[in-house]
């Protein structure tokens, strides 16, 4: 189980607390900004993989359909 720190009373909650169970104060919900940052870099850098690996499935479906065109164009002269 994960447990945050209150930023008032110093005291020791379980993550997922909407208020400190000691002195009522409202706790930050999910992660800190540090933590939010990082999550962020990383969700920016999965969607750049998944971004490239899209692109390289447009660029092989494009193969395809090039190599296509040209057996067409072929057949047809
Ligand atoms: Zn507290």
């Amino acid at each position: 189980m994960k447990i945050d720190f209150c930023a008032s009373c110093g005291r020791v909650a379980m993550k997922g607390f909407a208020y400190c169970p000691y002195c009522g104060v409202p706790l930050r919900r999910g992660p800190g900004p540090a933590e939010a940052l990082e999550s962020f870099a990383e969700l920016e850098s999965m969607q750049a993989a998944s971004r490239a690996r899209r692109i390289d499935e447009l660029l092989a479906a494009l193969d395809g359909i090039e190599s296509d065109v040209e057996s067409i164009l072929e057949s047809n002269v």
